[in-house]
């Protein structure tokens, strides 16, 4: 890993989203570290209402004022291809892509509407899509690429009343785990952020002394090495926020074997559940890769007792 200071000269990163909250601080500091930024928002609700310019433009004018390269883009994150165009049409490259844009339409389960799920898939799963896919050619073709995708604790954990969000987020992690494998021989690395910090979209269901213990600044170092340069690190997750940063992964009990014939029955299953769901030897599967070892290792087995 790199030394203290980390840059990002002659590079182009576009941030969505980027008109407030982490967008908007991930913005800033690339555009104080050498980096051509791209800064889109189209400036509406935390709910997704409205739009404008005034968001996007704001941080780009804050980018350039401290002597940084910026310019804004106001497009929702469903049409990727027209902030993607932006970094080309400005900078001629893009390096770094950090999908960030998101939105909430939190309502219990028993209340919600087409409308509200659909939104949230448009902008957090459709739109992470569209933005990765439009610069995915320019990654491949100069074998060098970084993309964050946000996801969140409500999609790895649950939440109540968010059930749409939560898919969407999760949604997130399987979407960086393929394009970290697609991508890993064009040097295109990929990894999903899952932060906590105070924005507009925090605000109203967190106490102000806990908000405060919260700056956004303090996600901006995590994204700032995984998006770099020197950083080999691809298809993994991350949780940061209020100035802990640490890496998640998949954890499989050990499991019970099975011969798959006619006695693997529900009474066969029953009997070995404690196995099932036993996590003290556990397994941190990566990939499918020993499923066939199992199926092998199975079929070897006498059939379970009826
Ligand atoms: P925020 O509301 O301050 O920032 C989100 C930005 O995205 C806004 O400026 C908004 O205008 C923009 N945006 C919304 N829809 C857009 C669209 N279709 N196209 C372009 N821009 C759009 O919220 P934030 O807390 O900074 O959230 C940033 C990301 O982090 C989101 O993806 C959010 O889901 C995720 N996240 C945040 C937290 C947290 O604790 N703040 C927790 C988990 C995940």
């Amino acid at each position: 890993m790199a030394p203290a200071e980390l840059r990002y000269d002659g590079q182009t990163v576009v941030v969505t989203g980027a008109g407030g909250g982490l967008g908007r601080d991930y913005a800033v500091f690339f555009g104080s570290r050498g980096a051509n930024v791209v800064v889109n928002d189209l400036g509406g609700s935390f709910k997704g209402e409205g739009g404008g310019s005034a968001a996007a433009d704001k941080v780009v004018q804050e980018i350039r004022a401290a002597g940084g390269k910026a310019v804004p883009n106001y497009d929702s994150v469903e049409n990727g291809e027209a902030i993607i165009k932006t970094a080309i049409d400005n900078f001629g490259r893009i390096d770094v892509l950090i999908n960030n844009a998101g939105i909430l339409r939190d309502v219990s389960f028993k209340n919600m509407k087409q409308q509200d799920w659909d939104l949230i898939y448009k902008v957090h799963v459709k739109g992470a899509y569209k933005c990765a896919h439009a610069a995915w050619p320019y990654f491949r073709k100069q074998k060098y690429g970084r993309l964050i995708s946000t996801a969140s604790a409500a999609g790895l954990f649950g939440s109540f009343g968010q059930t749409n969000y939560s898919a969407a987020k999760l949604a997130l992690v399987g979407f960086t785990e393929t394009l970290a494998k697609e991508g890993l021989k064009y040097n295109i690395h990929c990894n999903v952020i899952a932060p906590i910090a105070a924005s507009r979209m925090t605000e109203t269901v967190m106490p102000p002394d806990v908000l405060a213990k919260l700056k956004p600044e303090w996600i901006v170092p995590l994204v700032a090495v995984l998006t770099h340069k020197s950083c080999s690190e691809t298809g993994s997750i991350y949780e940061a926020g209020g100035g802990h940063i640490a890496k998640l992964r998949w954890e499989r009990s050990k499991g019970a074997l099975f011969k798959p014939d006619e006695s693997l029955t529900p009474g066969a299953v029953a009997a070995k559940w404690k196995e099932i769901v036993d996590f003290s030897q556990p397994e941190h599967p990566q990939g499918p890769a020993n499923a066939m070892e199992l199926l092998e290792s199975a079929f070897k087995l006498p059939s379970s007792p009826k």
